[in-house]
């Protein structure tokens, strides 16, 4: 019974996994390695990267360095780890240095800023202009699609972190996958794009990354129709709704 709600858990924190015998098989977190290699053993409360070599005797300590605060609520909830010594240890212990999460984009990933008029690439393109998005956004925020692969068949809009490397990215279908999104195997509390804002200025906070894309426009078409000819304020307004958190 509980095991399922671990493994629920971990699914949360790491992604889908493979089952493979006693063992689960999630993609590393640490290493980020393109095929699924860490190996969790819940029964064991055990598990190990067979690449990268990152292991552990408590799943524990994977929900805690992956997962948000309440994932490691729920997973303490469901064993008898968590105690007085190693509740102390998570609050005093020093902050971990600030290590920028990096992520590959899928392999299949092509550019819909590129010219490319395959059958697949033009359901993307009409699936990305039924939501509003224009070729312009393709190149300035970089969305592109996979044709095949674990992604194929899903737009893709990659998030930048603040060294310019690729943390995150977004995977929506566009062919109907009962599955909506895609979350890459990669910790979800980033800033997404945090490459491009400058927290000097105004941010508009919105729930997904397509309202992102689309907010700027059309709060502009917004403006541009009540108050351009009076105010000649739509070009200033745009230029500060250039940015966009995603929550
Ligand atoms: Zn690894």
């Amino acid at each position: 019974m509980s095991e399922g709600r671990k493994v629920g858990i971990l699914r949360k924190v790491l992604g889908n996994f493979y089952n493979s015998t006693e063992e689960l098989l999630f993609f590393c977190p640490k290493c980020n390695h393109h095929k699924r290699k860490l190996s969790v053993n819940v029964g064991k409360n055990v598990f190990k990267c067979w690449i990268c070599d990152y292991r552990g005797i408590s799943i524990r300590k994977l929900i805690r360095n992956h997962g948000s605060f309440k994932d490691l609520a729920a997973w303490s909830e469901l064993t008898s780890e968590v105690d007085i010594s190693c509740f102390s240890a998570d609050l005093f212990k020093e902050d971990q240095p600030w290590e920028e999460q990096k992520l590959e984009l899928p392999k299949e990933y092509i550019s819909l800023a590129n010219r490319n008029s395959s059958m697949i690439s033009l359901r993307a393109r009409n699936y990305l202009a039924s939501r509003g998005i224009t070729k312009r956004d393709f190149v300035r925020w970089k969305i592109g699609y996979c044709e095949t692969g674990e992604y194929g068949g899903r737009v893709i809009v990659p998030s930048f972190g603040k060294t310019g490397y690729a943390n995150y990215f977004i995977a929506r279908t566009f062919i109907g996958n009962w599955k909506k999104y895609m979350n890459p195997p990669a910790k979800r509390d980033i800033i997404f794009n945090e490459l491009y804002l400058d927290f000097d200025k105004d941010l508009v906070i919105v729930e997904g990354v397509f309202d992102a894309i689309v907010s700027g426009p059309i709060l502009y078409r917004y403006w541009d129709q009540r108050c351009e000819r009076t105010l000649n304020c739509s070009k200033r307004l745009l230029k500060t709704i250039q940015q966009f958190i995603l929550l």
